[in-house]
């Protein structure tokens, strides 16, 4: 599957300053089994790209679409996944994912993340079985035949 994240309050705080807690652990485990991550964001590059940079974030996505390349007069334009082939959006907002959903593709709403709130520990576990759940059976069968 490509999943395609959003960055301010779904990988990190608002302000960039934390990652969302256990994060890394699930990017590097969707990355292992195959899925490709894309991050999609209304923040600018230079900003988008200093939080990834701080967190050790970048490595786990091959497709960056950032506010200059979908929305540079910051109107807040639907993100269309459609345009990169995307299959799944996390997002914090729910009129992106509402947006995700009129168009027959999957999206998960996650809590903004916030620093000084309550994380709901399961929420990364939900999202991990949503995946899962979203790849079809099929596609779980061709992976354990790879790795066994
Ligand atoms: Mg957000």
């Amino acid at each position: 599957m490509h999943i395609i994240f959003d960055l301010d309050n779904t990988l990190s705080d608002e302000f960039g300053k934390a990652p969302r807690p256990g994060i890394q652990v699930y990017l590097q485990k969707w990355n292992d089994e195959g899925h490709r991550l894309s991050l999609w964001t209304s923040s600018t590059k230079r900003r988008a790209v200093t939080i990834l940079n701080d967190h050790d974030l970048r490595k786990y996505f091959s497709t960056f679409i950032f506010r200059e390349d979908y929305d540079p007069d910051h109107t807040g334009a639907v993100k269309d996944i459609r345009r990169i082939d995307g299959d799944i959006l996390v997002d914090d907002d729910p009129e992106q994912i509402n947006f995700i959903n009129s168009i027959g593709k999957k999206g998960f709403l996650i809590k903004p993340y916030r620093p000084d709130g309550n994380v709901e520990p399961k929420e990364l576990q939900e999202l991990d079985k949503f995946i899962r759940r979203s790849s079809g059976p099929l596609r779980w069968l061709r992976f354990k035949r790879i790795k066994s």
